[in-house]
């Protein structure tokens, strides 16, 4: 399973990852991790990046991407792999489509770990850490017996300067004005799938998993393996089909849900990687204006409520 997670700071995602890792033995491409591997290494991607690091830029994003396609070819990313990190915008997305096209490994799912605003802002905002022994609480989930002191060893709680209201709020509109584009964008390709990420650890990795194995089970039925080229593309068209009912509703116009598909598949297909990337732009510009209304009703609702609140 090929998977881009996506996830708000204070999602759980990260936990989230580490449990999908253990259970269904794929491993977690994090682009730090890559970049240190890289460097260490001293591979060619490894000094290029140093090379940027050393002079205070940031690592371009081919080299980021070239990274994750050696980490690909590793044997241990035989079946799948989950990214968390990247992409974190539309640019790095195509480009990220356009390589696992080249090497015949197109992305499965992207899956969000949606998290109301409010309660991101508690998770983070209450964390408080024992100065003495490190024992974590959060002032409104979780909170110690006596305020400000630790019920393990009676140490100060402390609260870190970034973890206050007004760093958090603006860490949390920075993720949501790179992460909405992003959202839109796999869910125009029908590979999105929401988890709610409230409730405990494990009803959230169940439901997490629950996703995971519906997108699973279709792509099994038609015999899909990590063949060629051509059979993710009928395992897309297949794992679009609930989407496309979901994301239709009551309504549920088939007609729309085909010609949604039909275009971009060809234009997979034949695709060489640029015009991937080239034809990204303007299928944007064209989902906006044609983009059946149920995708622009409900991306606003969600902006709307993020706002009030
Ligand atoms: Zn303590």
């Amino acid at each position: 399973m090929r998977i881009v997670l996506l996830g708000a700071p204070g999602s759980g995602k990260g936990t989230q990852s580490k449990l999908l890792v253990e259970k269904y033995k794929i491993p977690q491409f994090s682009t730090g991790d890559l970049l240190r591997a890289a460097v260490s290494a001293g591979t060619e991607l490894g000094r290029k990046a140093k090379a940027a690091m050393d002079a205070g830029q940031l690592v371009a994003d081919d080299v980021v991407l070239g990274m994750i396609q050696e980490r690909l070819a590793t044997p241990d990313a035989k079946g799948g792999f989950i990214l968390d990190g990247f992409p974190r915008n539309i640019p790095q997305a195509q480009s990220l489509d356009a390589m696992l096209a080249r090497v015949g490994q197109p992305l499965q799912l992207a899956l969000l770990v949606d998290v109301d605003i409010e309660v991101l802002m508690k998770r983070l905002t209450g964390r408080r850490t024992c100065g003495t022994c490190g024992a974590i609480y959060n002032v409104y989930y979780t909170p110690p017996k006596v305020p400000g002191k630790c019920d393990k060893c009676g140490g100060m709680l402390q609260h870190r300067s970034d973890d206050n209201e007004n760093t958090v709020r603006n860490r949390l509109k920075v993720y949501e004005e790179q992460t909405a584009p992003l959202v839109s964008y796999y869910k125009a390709q029908g590979k999105l799938r929401t988890a709610r990420g409230v409730g405990s650890i494990s009803d959230i990795f169940k439901s997490i998993s629950d996703i995971i194995e519906a997108q699973m089970r279709p792509l099994a039925a038609v015999g899909v393996g990590t063949g060629s080229g051509a059979k993710p593309a009928t395992a897309r068209a297949v794992a679009a089909r609930p989407v496309a009912k979901e994301a239709a509703g009551k309504a549920a116009p088939k007609k729309a849900v085909k010609k949604k598909a039909a275009p971009k598949k060809a234009a997979k297909k034949k695709a060489a990687p640029k015009k991937a990337v080239k034809k990204a732009a303007p299928k944007k510009a064209a989902k906006k204006k044609a983009a059946p209304k149920k995708a622009v009703k409900k991306a606003a609702p969600k902006k709307a409520a993020k706002k009030k609140k």
